[in-house]
Protein backbone atom coordinates (compact mmCIF):
# COMPACT_ATOMS: atom_id res chain seq x y z
CA UNK A 1 0.00 0.00 0.00
CA UNK A 2 1.47 3.43 -0.58
CA UNK A 3 2.03 6.34 1.50
CA UNK A 4 -0.98 8.31 -0.27
CA UNK A 5 -3.25 4.62 0.38
CA UNK A 6 -3.47 6.00 4.00
CA UNK A 7 -4.39 9.72 3.78
CA UNK A 8 -6.62 9.18 1.30
CA UNK A 9 -8.83 6.98 3.39
CA UNK A 10 -8.69 9.21 5.75
CA UNK A 11 -11.84 12.15 6.13
CA UNK A 12 -9.73 15.15 4.58
CA UNK A 13 -11.40 17.91 2.70
CA UNK A 14 -9.24 17.92 -0.58
CA UNK A 15 -9.03 14.03 -0.39
CA UNK A 16 -12.82 13.82 -0.55
CA UNK A 17 -13.37 16.31 -3.34
CA UNK A 18 -11.01 14.19 -5.28
CA UNK A 19 -13.00 11.00 -4.77
CA UNK A 20 -13.08 8.62 -7.67
CA UNK A 21 -10.51 11.22 -9.62
CA UNK A 22 -7.32 9.75 -8.08
CA UNK A 23 -5.18 6.62 -8.89
CA UNK A 24 -2.67 5.20 -6.77
CA UNK A 25 -0.07 2.66 -7.69
CA UNK A 26 -2.15 -0.46 -5.43
CA UNK A 27 -5.08 0.52 -8.25
CA UNK A 28 -5.91 -1.79 -11.35
CA UNK A 29 -6.14 1.58 -13.23
CA UNK A 30 -2.42 2.69 -12.12
CA UNK A 31 -0.91 1.19 -15.45
CA UNK A 32 -3.05 2.59 -17.58
CA UNK A 33 -3.41 6.29 -16.07
CA UNK A 34 0.14 6.34 -15.63
CA UNK A 35 1.00 6.52 -19.20
CA UNK A 36 2.43 9.05 -21.62
CA UNK A 37 1.37 9.92 -24.72
CA UNK A 38 4.99 8.84 -25.65
CA UNK A 39 4.67 5.39 -24.50
CA UNK A 40 8.72 4.76 -24.17
CA UNK A 41 8.38 6.81 -20.85
CA UNK A 42 8.17 4.61 -17.55
CA UNK A 43 6.71 7.14 -15.12
CA UNK A 44 5.92 6.58 -12.12
CA UNK A 45 3.97 8.94 -9.90
CA UNK A 46 2.89 8.29 -6.19
CA UNK A 47 -0.99 9.27 -7.43
CA UNK A 48 -2.48 10.11 -10.53
CA UNK A 49 -5.72 12.96 -10.35
CA UNK A 50 -7.99 13.30 -13.29
CA UNK A 51 -9.16 16.87 -12.23
CA UNK A 52 -13.03 17.83 -13.96
CA UNK A 53 -13.26 20.99 -13.02
CA UNK A 54 -11.11 24.30 -12.10
CA UNK A 55 -11.99 23.21 -8.16
CA UNK A 56 -10.42 19.58 -8.26
CA UNK A 57 -7.20 21.24 -10.06
CA UNK A 58 -7.07 23.63 -6.49
CA UNK A 59 -8.14 20.38 -4.51
CA UNK A 60 -5.17 18.37 -5.83
CA UNK A 61 -2.62 21.34 -5.35
CA UNK A 62 -3.75 21.14 -2.26
CA UNK A 63 -3.59 17.74 -1.17
CA UNK A 64 -0.25 17.66 -2.55
CA UNK A 65 1.03 20.18 -0.44
CA UNK A 66 -0.54 18.38 2.68
CA UNK A 67 1.53 15.55 2.19
CA UNK A 68 4.41 16.84 0.75
CA UNK A 69 4.28 15.68 -2.70
CA UNK A 70 4.80 18.11 -5.93
CA UNK A 71 2.81 18.19 -8.41
CA UNK A 72 3.21 17.74 -11.84
CA UNK A 73 0.55 19.02 -14.74
CA UNK A 74 0.34 16.70 -18.06
CA UNK A 75 -1.77 17.47 -20.60
CA UNK A 76 -0.91 14.63 -23.12
CA UNK A 77 2.79 13.48 -21.91
CA UNK A 78 4.36 14.25 -25.39
CA UNK A 79 7.22 15.77 -23.80
CA UNK A 80 6.91 13.51 -20.59
CA UNK A 81 10.50 12.46 -20.87
CA UNK A 82 12.53 14.68 -19.25
CA UNK A 83 9.99 14.74 -16.29
CA UNK A 84 12.39 12.30 -15.25
CA UNK A 85 10.55 9.57 -12.40
CA UNK A 86 7.99 11.35 -10.64
CA UNK A 87 8.83 9.71 -6.96
CA UNK A 88 7.03 12.15 -4.43
CA UNK A 89 4.77 13.92 -6.96
CA UNK A 90 1.28 13.68 -8.03
CA UNK A 91 0.90 13.33 -11.48
CA UNK A 92 -2.46 15.86 -12.89
CA UNK A 93 -3.38 14.48 -16.11
CA UNK A 94 -5.68 17.32 -17.48
CA UNK A 95 -7.27 15.44 -20.33
CA UNK A 96 -11.04 15.26 -18.77
CA UNK A 97 -11.02 19.35 -19.18
CA UNK A 98 -11.59 20.11 -22.69
CA UNK A 99 -13.88 22.75 -22.84
CA UNK A 100 -13.17 25.36 -25.95
CA UNK A 101 -15.03 28.28 -26.50
CA UNK A 102 -14.93 30.67 -29.50
CA UNK A 103 -15.78 34.37 -29.59
CA UNK A 104 -15.55 34.74 -33.39
CA UNK A 105 -16.10 38.68 -32.96
CA UNK A 106 -13.10 39.04 -30.54
CA UNK A 107 -11.63 36.45 -32.37
CA UNK A 108 -10.10 34.22 -29.48
CA UNK A 109 -10.29 31.02 -28.08
CA UNK A 110 -11.05 29.80 -24.51
CA UNK A 111 -9.21 26.82 -24.07
CA UNK A 112 -9.25 24.87 -20.84
CA UNK A 113 -6.36 22.99 -20.17
CA UNK A 114 -6.21 19.52 -21.06
CA UNK A 115 -7.53 20.15 -25.41
CA UNK A 116 -5.20 19.25 -27.74
CA UNK A 117 -4.73 21.30 -31.06
CA UNK A 118 -7.11 19.81 -33.34
CA UNK A 119 -10.14 20.22 -30.91
CA UNK A 120 -9.33 24.21 -31.28
CA UNK A 121 -8.44 23.93 -35.16
CA UNK A 122 -11.63 22.47 -36.08
CA UNK A 123 -13.67 24.57 -33.74
CA UNK A 124 -12.05 27.58 -34.86
CA UNK A 125 -12.28 26.65 -38.89
CA UNK A 126 -16.27 26.62 -38.30
CA UNK A 127 -15.99 30.29 -37.63
CA UNK A 128 -13.76 30.75 -40.71
CA UNK A 129 -10.78 31.02 -38.31
CA UNK A 130 -7.48 29.41 -37.91
CA UNK A 131 -5.26 28.98 -34.86
CA UNK A 132 -1.51 29.10 -34.64
CA UNK A 133 -1.28 25.21 -33.87
CA UNK A 134 1.64 23.26 -34.04
CA UNK A 135 2.29 20.08 -36.66
CA UNK A 136 0.46 17.54 -34.16
CA UNK A 137 -3.50 16.66 -34.48
CA UNK A 138 -2.78 15.93 -30.24
CA UNK A 139 -0.15 17.94 -28.50
CA UNK A 140 -1.80 19.64 -25.79
CA UNK A 141 -2.79 23.38 -26.59
CA UNK A 142 -1.42 24.19 -23.07
CA UNK A 143 2.21 22.47 -23.23
CA UNK A 144 2.75 23.81 -26.42
CA UNK A 145 2.16 27.41 -25.73
CA UNK A 146 3.50 27.62 -22.23
CA UNK A 147 7.19 26.53 -24.36
CA UNK A 148 6.34 29.17 -27.27
CA UNK A 149 4.59 27.02 -30.28
CA UNK A 150 6.19 26.93 -33.71
CA UNK A 151 3.23 26.78 -36.03
CA UNK A 152 3.14 26.34 -39.56
CA UNK A 153 1.96 29.78 -39.93
CA UNK A 154 4.35 31.42 -37.24
CA UNK A 155 6.48 32.66 -39.69
CA UNK A 156 3.90 34.95 -40.74
CA UNK A 157 2.38 35.31 -37.56
CA UNK A 158 4.92 34.31 -34.77
CA UNK A 159 5.03 32.49 -31.59
CA UNK A 160 1.52 31.28 -30.15
CA UNK A 161 2.82 32.78 -26.90
CA UNK A 162 3.01 36.00 -28.05
CA UNK A 163 -0.97 35.61 -29.12
CA UNK A 164 -2.40 34.79 -25.65
CA UNK A 165 -4.40 37.33 -24.27
CA UNK A 166 -5.09 35.93 -20.85
CA UNK A 167 -4.05 32.65 -18.52
CA UNK A 168 -6.02 31.31 -15.23
CA UNK A 169 -4.16 29.15 -13.06
CA UNK A 170 -3.95 27.39 -10.22
CA UNK A 171 -1.16 28.61 -7.99
CA UNK A 172 1.57 26.76 -5.74
CA UNK A 173 -1.00 28.10 -2.78
CA UNK A 174 -4.05 27.00 -4.56
CA UNK A 175 -5.04 30.30 -5.59
CA UNK A 176 -6.38 30.60 -8.91
CA UNK A 177 -6.17 33.40 -10.59
CA UNK A 178 -6.69 34.80 -13.94
CA UNK A 179 -3.68 37.17 -14.81
CA UNK A 180 -2.88 39.28 -18.33
CA UNK A 181 -0.92 42.25 -19.26
CA UNK A 182 -2.54 44.50 -16.53
CA UNK A 183 -3.28 41.64 -13.98
CA UNK A 184 -0.21 39.78 -12.38
CA UNK A 185 1.92 40.79 -15.58
CA UNK A 186 4.91 38.76 -14.00
CA UNK A 187 3.24 35.56 -13.84
CA UNK A 188 1.52 36.46 -17.65
CA UNK A 189 4.94 37.15 -18.96
CA UNK A 190 6.88 34.54 -17.08
CA UNK A 191 3.74 31.63 -18.62
CA UNK A 192 4.43 33.18 -22.10
CA UNK A 193 7.55 30.86 -23.16
CA UNK A 194 8.80 30.41 -19.54
CA UNK A 195 7.50 26.94 -19.71
CA UNK A 196 4.94 25.24 -16.78
CA UNK A 197 7.09 26.07 -13.64
CA UNK A 198 4.76 28.30 -12.30
CA UNK A 199 0.89 26.98 -11.83
CA UNK A 200 -1.07 24.47 -12.86
CA UNK A 201 -2.91 26.48 -15.89
CA UNK A 202 -6.46 25.55 -16.00
CA UNK A 203 -7.54 27.55 -19.60
CA UNK A 204 -5.69 29.66 -21.42
CA UNK A 205 -7.33 32.52 -23.52
CA UNK A 206 -6.01 32.89 -27.57
CA UNK A 207 -6.01 34.72 -30.50
CA UNK A 208 -7.08 33.64 -33.98
CA UNK A 209 -6.87 34.88 -37.14
CA UNK A 210 -8.75 35.11 -40.20
CA UNK A 211 -7.30 32.32 -42.37
CA UNK A 212 -9.78 29.82 -43.85
CA UNK A 213 -7.49 27.42 -46.50
CA UNK A 214 -3.54 27.37 -47.21
CA UNK A 215 -1.90 25.62 -49.81
CA UNK A 216 0.27 23.24 -48.84
CA UNK A 217 1.32 19.92 -49.19
CA UNK A 218 4.60 17.78 -50.39
CA UNK A 219 7.20 17.02 -52.97
CA UNK A 220 8.35 13.39 -52.57
CA UNK A 221 11.75 11.92 -53.52
CA UNK A 222 13.87 8.58 -53.46
CA UNK A 223 16.29 8.99 -50.46
CA UNK A 224 19.13 8.79 -52.76
CA UNK A 225 18.59 12.24 -54.14
CA UNK A 226 18.61 13.56 -50.21
CA UNK A 227 21.99 16.09 -51.40
CA UNK A 228 20.44 17.68 -54.66
CA UNK A 229 16.57 18.16 -52.89
CA UNK A 230 18.21 19.46 -49.49
CA UNK A 231 20.50 22.03 -51.38
CA UNK A 232 17.87 23.04 -53.40
CA UNK A 233 15.95 23.18 -50.78
CA UNK A 234 18.29 25.50 -48.40
CA UNK A 235 18.74 27.59 -51.22
CA UNK A 236 14.99 28.68 -51.15
CA UNK A 237 14.62 29.47 -47.09
CA UNK A 238 17.61 31.32 -48.31
CA UNK A 239 15.68 33.55 -50.75
CA UNK A 240 15.97 37.57 -49.98
CA UNK A 241 12.33 37.82 -51.60
CA UNK A 242 10.96 34.56 -49.09
CA UNK A 243 7.23 35.65 -48.16
CA UNK A 244 6.78 34.90 -44.57
CA UNK A 245 3.49 33.83 -45.90
CA UNK A 246 5.99 30.19 -46.74
CA UNK A 247 7.12 27.75 -44.22
CA UNK A 248 9.03 24.89 -45.65
CA UNK A 249 10.43 21.25 -44.10
CA UNK A 250 13.10 19.32 -45.32
CA UNK A 251 12.63 16.02 -44.22
CA UNK A 252 14.07 12.13 -44.22
CA UNK A 253 11.49 10.03 -43.74
CA UNK A 254 12.25 6.15 -43.28
CA UNK A 255 8.59 4.85 -42.88
CA UNK A 256 8.55 1.38 -41.05
CA UNK A 257 6.85 -1.96 -42.85
CA UNK A 258 4.32 -1.96 -40.39
CA UNK A 259 0.42 -1.73 -41.30
CA UNK A 260 -0.67 1.96 -40.50
CA UNK A 261 1.58 3.44 -43.17
CA UNK A 262 0.02 3.21 -46.62
CA UNK A 263 1.14 0.28 -48.57
CA UNK A 264 2.15 2.59 -51.72
CA UNK A 265 5.47 3.76 -49.07
CA UNK A 266 5.40 1.54 -46.62
CA UNK A 267 8.72 0.31 -45.72
CA UNK A 268 10.79 2.77 -48.42
CA UNK A 269 12.91 5.77 -47.81
CA UNK A 270 12.54 9.51 -48.82
CA UNK A 271 13.09 12.61 -48.92
CA UNK A 272 10.47 15.38 -48.98
CA UNK A 273 9.94 19.34 -49.07
CA UNK A 274 7.01 20.10 -46.85
CA UNK A 275 5.27 23.54 -48.03
CA UNK A 276 2.79 25.89 -46.14
CA UNK A 277 1.28 28.67 -47.55
CA UNK A 278 -1.08 30.81 -46.67
CA UNK A 279 -2.01 33.65 -49.39
CA UNK A 280 -2.03 33.09 -53.45
CA UNK A 281 -0.81 30.10 -54.05
CA UNK A 282 1.01 31.72 -57.33
CA UNK A 283 3.35 32.90 -55.02
CA UNK A 284 4.16 29.42 -53.34
CA UNK A 285 4.41 28.28 -56.79
CA UNK A 286 6.94 30.66 -57.92
CA UNK A 287 8.90 29.45 -55.12
CA UNK A 288 8.71 25.96 -55.43
CA UNK A 289 9.34 25.75 -59.12
CA UNK A 290 13.21 24.82 -58.45
CA UNK A 291 12.35 22.32 -56.20
CA UNK A 292 9.50 21.09 -59.03
CA UNK A 293 12.19 20.88 -61.83
CA UNK A 294 14.44 18.23 -59.86
CA UNK A 295 11.34 15.75 -60.49
CA UNK A 296 9.52 15.09 -57.21
CA UNK A 297 7.92 11.41 -57.60
CA UNK A 298 5.10 12.98 -55.85
CA UNK A 299 3.56 16.51 -55.59
CA UNK A 300 0.99 16.91 -53.01
CA UNK A 301 0.21 20.63 -53.11
CA UNK A 302 -3.53 21.45 -53.08
CA UNK A 303 -5.39 24.03 -51.43
CA UNK A 304 -6.64 22.30 -48.70
CA UNK A 305 -9.20 23.93 -45.27
CA UNK A 306 -7.01 24.57 -42.15
CA UNK A 307 -7.80 21.71 -40.28
CA UNK A 308 -5.76 19.59 -42.59
CA UNK A 309 -2.70 21.19 -41.82
CA UNK A 310 -2.60 19.13 -38.66
CA UNK A 311 -2.34 16.10 -40.49
CA UNK A 312 0.16 16.92 -43.03
CA UNK A 313 3.20 16.68 -41.00
CA UNK A 314 2.31 13.15 -40.96
CA UNK A 315 2.63 13.00 -36.84
CA UNK A 316 1.02 9.88 -35.35
CA UNK A 317 -2.74 10.95 -33.99
CA UNK A 318 -2.17 8.25 -31.68
CA UNK A 319 -0.04 7.64 -28.65
CA UNK A 320 3.38 5.68 -29.96
CA UNK A 321 6.79 4.90 -28.23
CA UNK A 322 9.56 7.43 -29.18
CA UNK A 323 12.79 8.70 -29.01
CA UNK A 324 12.91 12.24 -30.39
CA UNK A 325 14.71 15.20 -29.42
CA UNK A 326 15.87 18.64 -31.22
CA UNK A 327 18.55 21.45 -32.12
CA UNK A 328 18.40 24.77 -32.88
CA UNK A 329 20.53 26.13 -35.85
CA UNK A 330 21.65 29.81 -36.02
CA UNK A 331 21.98 29.33 -39.75
CA UNK A 332 22.69 26.40 -42.73
CA UNK A 333 25.20 26.88 -45.23
CA UNK A 334 25.70 24.74 -47.93
CA UNK A 335 28.45 22.41 -45.60
CA UNK A 336 25.88 21.95 -43.16
CA UNK A 337 23.72 20.61 -45.79
CA UNK A 338 26.18 18.44 -46.45
CA UNK A 339 27.55 17.08 -42.89
CA UNK A 340 23.14 16.68 -42.41
CA UNK A 341 22.84 14.65 -45.40
CA UNK A 342 26.28 12.52 -44.63
CA UNK A 343 24.77 11.80 -40.99
CA UNK A 344 20.80 11.28 -41.72
CA UNK A 345 20.04 10.44 -45.43
CA UNK A 346 20.41 7.64 -47.06
CA UNK A 347 23.98 6.72 -45.30
CA UNK A 348 22.66 7.18 -41.92
CA UNK A 349 24.48 4.47 -39.32
CA UNK A 350 20.78 3.90 -38.03
CA UNK A 351 17.76 5.11 -39.95
CA UNK A 352 15.43 7.23 -37.72
CA UNK A 353 11.40 7.35 -38.82
CA UNK A 354 11.81 11.46 -39.17
CA UNK A 355 14.72 13.69 -39.21
CA UNK A 356 13.74 17.08 -40.52
CA UNK A 357 15.03 20.75 -41.07
CA UNK A 358 12.23 23.04 -39.66
CA UNK A 359 12.70 26.79 -41.86
CA UNK A 360 11.76 29.45 -39.14
CA UNK A 361 12.70 32.93 -38.99
CA UNK A 362 10.25 35.86 -40.41
CA UNK A 363 8.04 36.64 -37.45
CA UNK A 364 9.28 34.05 -35.62
CA UNK A 365 12.56 35.79 -35.47
CA UNK A 366 11.29 39.51 -35.03
CA UNK A 367 11.18 39.97 -30.76
CA UNK A 368 7.91 42.06 -29.69
CA UNK A 369 8.02 44.86 -27.01
CA UNK A 370 4.68 42.86 -25.45
CA UNK A 371 6.08 39.59 -25.29
CA UNK A 372 6.33 36.62 -22.58
CA UNK A 373 9.78 34.79 -21.47
CA UNK A 374 10.24 33.85 -25.08
CA UNK A 375 10.65 37.04 -27.46
CA UNK A 376 11.34 35.67 -30.48
CA UNK A 377 13.50 32.24 -31.65
CA UNK A 378 17.19 33.21 -32.78
CA UNK A 379 17.53 30.27 -34.69
CA UNK A 380 16.60 30.28 -38.68
CA UNK A 381 16.36 26.67 -38.42
CA UNK A 382 15.21 23.82 -36.31
CA UNK A 383 16.72 20.11 -36.31
CA UNK A 384 14.41 17.46 -34.57
CA UNK A 385 14.80 13.67 -34.98
CA UNK A 386 12.81 10.80 -33.69
CA UNK A 387 13.30 7.50 -33.81
CA UNK A 388 10.76 4.61 -32.92
CA UNK A 389 11.17 2.88 -29.96
CA UNK A 390 9.29 -0.16 -29.10
CA UNK A 391 11.87 -2.28 -27.20
CA UNK A 392 15.13 -0.98 -25.34
CA UNK A 393 17.21 -1.95 -27.80
CA UNK A 394 15.56 0.22 -30.75
CA UNK A 395 15.31 3.28 -28.20
CA UNK A 396 19.07 2.72 -27.79
CA UNK A 397 19.97 2.70 -31.11
CA UNK A 398 17.24 6.14 -31.86
CA UNK A 399 19.30 7.76 -28.86
CA UNK A 400 22.74 6.79 -30.41
CA UNK A 401 21.80 8.32 -33.55
CA UNK A 402 20.39 11.56 -32.62
CA UNK A 403 23.54 12.16 -30.65
CA UNK A 404 25.45 11.47 -33.45
CA UNK A 405 23.64 14.08 -35.46
CA UNK A 406 23.12 16.63 -32.90
CA UNK A 407 27.29 16.49 -32.69
CA UNK A 408 27.65 16.95 -36.35
CA UNK A 409 25.71 19.81 -36.33
CA UNK A 410 27.19 21.36 -33.32
CA UNK A 411 29.60 24.23 -35.64
CA UNK A 412 25.67 25.49 -36.64
CA UNK A 413 24.12 25.48 -33.18
CA UNK A 414 22.18 28.57 -32.20
CA UNK A 415 22.99 30.62 -29.19
CA UNK A 416 19.69 29.09 -27.26
CA UNK A 417 17.22 25.60 -27.24
CA UNK A 418 14.25 25.99 -28.06
CA UNK A 419 12.29 24.11 -25.29
CA UNK A 420 9.31 22.48 -27.04
CA UNK A 421 11.39 20.24 -28.76
CA UNK A 422 13.81 19.93 -26.32
CA UNK A 423 12.96 16.02 -25.59
CA UNK A 424 16.01 15.45 -23.09
CA UNK A 425 16.97 16.86 -20.00
CA UNK A 426 18.57 20.32 -21.28
CA UNK A 427 20.25 22.96 -18.78
CA UNK A 428 17.70 25.49 -18.33
CA UNK A 429 19.84 28.78 -18.90
CA UNK A 430 20.46 27.80 -22.52
CA UNK A 431 16.46 27.86 -23.64
CA UNK A 432 16.09 31.53 -22.68
CA UNK A 433 18.34 35.17 -23.12
CA UNK A 434 20.33 35.96 -19.76
CA UNK A 435 17.69 38.34 -18.80
CA UNK A 436 14.73 36.16 -19.20
CA UNK A 437 16.03 33.33 -17.39
CA UNK A 438 17.09 35.72 -14.81
CA UNK A 439 13.45 36.98 -14.18
CA UNK A 440 12.07 33.79 -14.41
CA UNK A 441 14.00 32.64 -11.51
CA UNK A 442 12.66 35.40 -9.41
CA UNK A 443 9.56 34.96 -9.95
CA UNK A 444 9.76 31.09 -9.77
CA UNK A 445 11.21 31.78 -5.93
CA UNK A 446 8.97 34.58 -5.33
CA UNK A 447 5.55 32.35 -6.44
CA UNK A 448 7.05 29.00 -5.96
CA UNK A 449 9.60 29.13 -3.51
CA UNK A 450 9.05 25.13 -2.45
CA UNK A 451 9.32 24.10 -6.00
CA UNK A 452 5.79 22.66 -5.77
CA UNK A 453 4.82 22.72 -9.19
CA UNK A 454 6.88 20.31 -11.18
CA UNK A 455 7.88 21.02 -15.03
CA UNK A 456 9.09 18.82 -17.17
CA UNK A 457 12.13 22.12 -18.29
CA UNK A 458 11.69 23.27 -14.59
CA UNK A 459 13.03 26.70 -14.26
CA UNK A 460 14.71 26.90 -10.57
CA UNK A 461 14.37 29.54 -7.98
CA UNK A 462 16.61 32.31 -7.71
C1 LIG B 1 4.80 14.63 -32.64
C2 LIG B 1 5.15 15.98 -32.07
C3 LIG B 1 4.92 17.14 -32.83
C4 LIG B 1 5.23 18.40 -32.30
N1 LIG B 1 5.05 19.52 -33.06
C5 LIG B 1 5.37 20.74 -32.55
C6 LIG B 1 5.24 21.93 -33.32
O1 LIG B 1 4.82 21.90 -34.49
N2 LIG B 1 5.61 23.10 -32.77
C7 LIG B 1 6.03 23.20 -31.48
O2 LIG B 1 6.31 24.31 -31.01
N3 LIG B 1 6.16 22.09 -30.72
C8 LIG B 1 5.85 20.88 -31.23
N4 LIG B 1 6.03 19.76 -30.48
C9 LIG B 1 6.53 19.90 -29.12
C10 LIG B 1 5.38 20.14 -28.16
O3 LIG B 1 4.93 21.48 -28.28
C11 LIG B 1 5.90 19.92 -26.74
O4 LIG B 1 6.22 18.55 -26.62
C12 LIG B 1 4.87 20.32 -25.69
O5 LIG B 1 5.50 20.37 -24.44
C13 LIG B 1 3.75 19.33 -25.65
O6 LIG B 1 2.76 19.74 -24.75
P1 LIG B 1 1.78 18.61 -24.17
O7 LIG B 1 0.90 19.27 -23.18
O8 LIG B 1 1.19 17.87 -25.29
O9 LIG B 1 2.83 17.66 -23.47
P2 LIG B 1 3.04 17.30 -21.93
O10 LIG B 1 4.17 16.35 -21.90
O11 LIG B 1 1.75 16.88 -21.35
O12 LIG B 1 3.45 18.68 -21.28
C14 LIG B 1 4.75 19.19 -21.38
C15 LIG B 1 4.96 20.15 -20.22
O13 LIG B 1 4.10 21.26 -20.38
C16 LIG B 1 3.70 21.74 -19.10
N5 LIG B 1 2.24 21.67 -18.98
C17 LIG B 1 1.37 20.92 -19.69
N6 LIG B 1 0.10 21.20 -19.28
C18 LIG B 1 0.20 22.11 -18.29
C19 LIG B 1 -0.73 22.80 -17.46
N7 LIG B 1 -2.05 22.59 -17.57
N8 LIG B 1 -0.26 23.67 -16.54
C20 LIG B 1 1.06 23.91 -16.42
N9 LIG B 1 1.99 23.28 -17.16
C21 LIG B 1 1.56 22.41 -18.10
C22 LIG B 1 4.35 20.85 -18.06
O14 LIG B 1 5.55 21.45 -17.63
C23 LIG B 1 4.64 19.59 -18.85
O15 LIG B 1 5.73 18.85 -18.29
C24 LIG B 1 5.75 18.49 -30.99
C25 LIG B 1 5.99 17.33 -30.24
C26 LIG B 1 5.71 16.09 -30.77
C27 LIG B 1 6.01 14.87 -29.96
Amino acid sequence: MSHLTTITQRPSRHAAALHGKIVLPEHGAYEVSRRAWNLAVDQRPAAIVFPETTQDVVSAVLFAAQHGQRIAPQGTGHNADPLGGLEDTILLKTERMREIAIDPVGRTARVQAGAVWLDVVEAAASYGLAALAGSSPDVGVIGYTLGGGVSFLGRRYGLASNHVRAIELVTAEGQHLRVDAEHQPDMFWALRGGGGSFGVVTAIELELFPVTRAYAGHLWYPIERGDEVLHTWRELTARRDLPDELTTVGRFLNLPPVPEIPEAIRGQSFVIVEAYHVGDPTHADDMLAPLRRLGPINDTMAEVPMPALSHLHMDPPQPVPGAGDGMMLAELPPEAVNRFVETAGEQAAFPLLSVELRHLEGELGRRRVDSGALASIDAAYALYAVGMAPVPELELAARTQITALKQAMVPWKAPHMYLNFAETPTDPASLWTADAYDRLRRIKASTDPDDRIRSNHPVPSA
